[in-house]
């Protein structure tokens, strides 16, 4: 019997569907329910960035958020038990939380690891400068910026300065609407012919990123008649400085003093569908990771939170997850419920390999405006989902952990099972350029690592685009992966 063409189109249609990978736009298949879900989701997140623009201050609010939650202070040497909810934090920059699994820890751990520093702004340790009455803080950039787009836009100081008699005193100046802010000066168009002739990455230079942060000279008298020649518009500013904190020029040499944008997150879109703000690579995920492992309560597998600092400038220092830290922690767990040294050694072995972790960190997402460093069917697209990434790195895949294909297939199985929206994603063209994460430190320690996020526009900007939906997605995905035992 011959096929009638309807019958035929019924066919292409079913083996199209059955054969065929077609990605949706999750706002397509998700219910009213769940967008709604995902936008007061959305809401918790814009606080916890807004509150939260430094390591240090996320660090804090992270610990504050496991507290609330019946999270306890880590002690280590303690036997801990199934369920039992723990935190320890790493010196104010770095946190990792954990609920304590049913199964014998060597059958291996549920890693989520993101970080919680972002591009910035530093001070240099001796920033303080005046030139033509006009004062201005030195600095150092942190992280990959694109130096123009520092310029010219508000910016708000945050940090510690440690004093010479050791004690040390927290700053933050600009979040406020009643505080002032501070700007790096740019050039005006009119007298920029020989700066547009520069090199983009040189368009503002690193020691052209001076900040401005006063200009009136020191007063006296007050009477309009200050005879006093020496005054400087430096000292005046230091002097607001010492009244405040009690710091002098020399606290600089000890300071952590970050510039960090101004502005508050809020929603981006007609339609509300994006959060923009500064800082969410990547307390996107330590956020979603972090309101995951809260919620988790009793997994077979002991599952970890880790929110790592040092990322943004290759995971070093003792806060980086380039430190042992990590493995210390997970050690000692183990070390806890060992008999002796020879059992604890081996089994802590056995638990790192048995071990997995997304390295939670956010992707570039396609710009239909700069389409051309992208490839179109390995994109990551915004509200398609969380996206994981096999690998990110350079060139041949160097620098990249590269996840196999067994500990992919895992994760593609447990999130569409729990019917979350996923996608793949790499960062952009081969050849096109970079990037890197914590995975390949966390892999070092034999643990099954594979890179997971979400689709970021404008990535490193002062002002970052997430999508809602995408953002939901990754915390339905990192509650489902606490959860997981294969
Ligand atoms: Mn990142
Ligand atoms: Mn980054």
């Amino acid at each position: 019997m011959k096929m009638s063409k309807n019958n035929k189109n019924e066919v292409v249609t079913e083996l199209k569907e059955k054969l065929l990978y077609e990605r949706k736009n999750v706002c397509i298949t998700m219910t009213d329910d769940e967008l709604q879900k995902a936008d007061s989701f959305c809401d918790g997140y814009k606080v916890f960035l807004n509150k939260g623009k430094t390591e240090r201050e996320a660090c804090s609010q992270a610990a504050a958020i496991a507290k609330a939650a019946g999270f306890t202070e880590y002690k280590a040497g303690v036997e801990y038990k199934a369920g039992d909810k723990i935190y320890s934090v790493n010196r104010g920059k770095a946190v990792i939380l954990a609920v304590i699994g049913s199964r014998p820890i060597e059958d291996g751990v549920n890693i989520i690891a993101s970080h919680i520093d972002s591009p910035r702004i530093d001070l240099k340790q001796n920033p303080l400068f005046e030139d033509t009455d006009l004062v201005y803080f030195k600095t150092h950039y942190y992280g990959g910026v694109k130096k123009y787009q520092w310029t010219a836009l508000p910016l708000a100081l945050h940090g510690v300065v440690v004093k010479g008699d050791g004690t040390t005193v927290d700053v933050i100046v600009g979040e406020d609407e009643s505080e002032p802010v501070f700007s790096v000066t740019d050039l005006l168009p009119h007298l920029s012919e020989l700066q547009y002739k520069r090199p983009a990455h040189e368009l503002i230079k690193g020691e052209e990123l001076n900040i401005l942060i006063g200009s009136r000279p020191f007063r006296l008298n007050g009477d309009g008649n200050d005879k006093n020649e020496s005054a400087s518009s430096k000292l005046a500013v230091m002097k607001i400085l010492n009244d405040k904190y009690g710091i002098t020029e020399r606290d600089f040499a000890s300071a952590e003093l970050e510039a960090v944008p101004a502005h508050k997150a809020r929603d981006v879109g007609f339609d509300r569908s994006l959060v923009g703000g500064y800082g969410q690579d990547d307390r996107v995920c330590a956020y979603t990771s972090l309101i995951a492992i809260t919620e988790t309560d009793a997994p077979e597998k002991t599952a970890i939170c880790v929110l790592a600092d040092k990322e943004e400038i290759g995971s070093y220092g003792n806060t980086g997850l380039g430190s042992d830290y990590l493995r210390y922690f997970i050690a000692d767990l183990v070390s806890a419920a060992s008999r002796n040294e020879c059992e604890s050694g081996m089994r802590i072995r056995q638990c790192l390999s048995n071990s997995r972790c997304l390295s939670a960190d956010v992707c570039a997402a396609l710009d239909p405006t700069f389409a051309d460093v992208s490839e179109k069917n390995n994109a990551a697209f915004m509200n398609y989902g969380a996206v994981i990434a096999k690998y990110f790195g350079s060139k041949g895949k160097s620098g990249t952990n590269d996840a196999s294909a067994e500990f992919v297939g895992e994760i593609r199985k447990l999130f569409d099972d729990n019917n979350i929206v996923w996608q793949t994603g790499e960062l952009g063209k081969v050849d096109a350029g970079g990037g890197g994460t914590v995975a390949m430190f966390i892999a070092k320690m034999n643990v099954d690592t594979v890179d997971i996020g979400v689709p970021v526009l404008s990535m490193h900007a002062p002002l970052e685009l997430s999508a809602k939906a995408d953002v939901y997605s990754a915390y339905r995905g990192f509650k489902a992966f606490y959860n997981f035992t294969p």
